[in-house]
């Protein structure tokens, strides 16, 4: 005989029939409707729908110049070319972030400093971006960790008075507020990502966008092989290739696809403040879950909704809470392993300790289920089943 509230992984009833996935995208008719007229047009790349879809995107987010590329990590490998970083360049990073944005700096063959976060967001603390530096450092790449901005007017300061360039990878925060000016063009350079899993997709997509233009013509050139064409120019066949850029473009079929999704940003960025409200107060009453700091000078895009475990009220790891979570059908995830931990890093020298602050929070994180489809019921019926685990485990 189970018991009736026995954990899904030990045989019991699962809470939920089918899975609840951590994040998805939402295509509707009129998206279809968008990418099809392009099919049927005379420009799939390289069009009018490339560049309306960068003048939506620049307005959104307050920004005077958007420039869309193929990806999220295409965005930040052009932003680190943009701003010239280059061999015996040092850029200062969270470690809590997705492996691209330190593998950005590589690409140009700088040098990954790893600079430790809030204990509260697990964002770039600034004052450990202060003690990273040295005479090497050329930028900070910060990452809108969750999509609650980081501390920007600090880090920008911290950039002003030493002569670097503040980069924000904003690839969880499009739609982010701080302070109230909406994250788009608060650092030198911000990158988006628009892979499915993000607010909005071209399926695969990145934007950078500035207010700097010769910066936007930079990244304009590298995502085309670094061909400029000079307007005034006489002859029609004439161009040169001036940087070593990349193909990077995004194509006008994708882009059709984020004009389309962009008109439903607002919508979708209610929803996910919605669900992590239901959530903030469910998880009020239970104490082996602490949800992320919510910091009142600044509205979170909500990509993630992370809590971290209280191991000591517990009698398992983590791990054996993920997966009795994946049991019931919660897909839950872990944003992220610390990106000095990956073996290609560990192979560069880094060591594991360096990052107290990231490492402990870590070891106890996950991230549950935030995506704008998702109903009231879905969110009680995680909110039920961490509630079902944490009691089984609790000591
Ligand atoms: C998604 C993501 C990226 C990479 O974006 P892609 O579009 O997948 O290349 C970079 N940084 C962060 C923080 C991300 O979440």
């Amino acid at each position: 005989m189970i018991a009736r509230d026995a954990l899904a992984i030990d045989g019991g009833a699962p809470v939920r029939a089918r899975t609840l996935p951590y994040g998805r995208h939402a295509v509707d008719e009129e998206d279809i409707q968008a990418v099809v007229e392009v099919l049927r047009s005379d420009w799939i790349t390289s069009g009018p729908a490339v560049a309306e879809f960068e003048e939506a995107f620049a307005k959104t987010v307050g920004a005077r110049f958007a420039v869309a590329v193929a990806n999220g990590t295409a965005a930040l490998h052009a932003a680190a070319f943009a701003v010239g970083l280059g061999p015996g360049d040092e850029a200062i990073i969270s470690p809590m972030t997705f492996a691209a944005t330190a593998n950005c700096v590589l690409y140009q063959g700088g040098r990954v400093v790893f600079a430790d976060v809030r204990p509260d967001t697990l964002a770039l603390d600034p004052a450990r971006v202060e003690a990273a530096l040295s005479p090497a450092t050329r930028a900070i790449i910060t990452v809108d960790y969750a999509g609650q901005p980081s501390d920007l007017d600090e880090l920008r300061a911290l950039a002003q008075r030493r002569g670097l360039v503040l980069i924000e990878d904003a690839s969880h925060a499009l739609g982010a507020v701080y302070r109230g000016r909406p994250v788009g063009a608060l650092a030198d350079l911000t990158t988006f990502s628009l892979h499915p899993v993000k607010h909005v997709t071209t399926g695969e997509g990145g934007m950078v966008t500035t207010d700097d233009a010769a910066l936007a013509a930079r990244v304009r050139a590298f995502r085309t092989h670094g061909i400029t064409k000079s307007a005034g120019e006489r002859e029609d066949w004439r161009y040169e290739m001036v940087a070593l850029g990349y193909n990077y473009r995004l194509t006008d079929i994708q882009s059709a696809l984020g004009r389309s999704q962009l008109r439903k940003l607002e919508g979708w960025l209610a929803r996910r403040a919605a669900i992590a409200a239901r959530y903030q107060t469910a998880f009020g009453a239970v104490t082996e879950v602490e949800p992320l700091g919510v910091l009142p000078d600044r509205r979170s895009a909500w990509h993630l909704y992370v809590i971290r475990l209280a191991l000591e009220r517990l009698r398992v790891g983590r791990g054996d809470v993920f997966r009795a979570l994946r049991a019931e059908n919660i897909g839950v995830n872990v944003h992220y392993i610390p990106v000095p931990w990956h073996p290609y890093y560990q192979g560069l020298g880094y060591r594991k300790g360096g990052w107290p602050v990231a490492e402990h929070a870590y070891e106890r994180m996950l991230t549950l289920p935030i995506f704008p489809a998702m109903t009231d019921t879905d969110v009680d019926d995680v909110v039920t089943a961490v509630g079902k685990v944490v009691a089984h485990w609790r000591r």
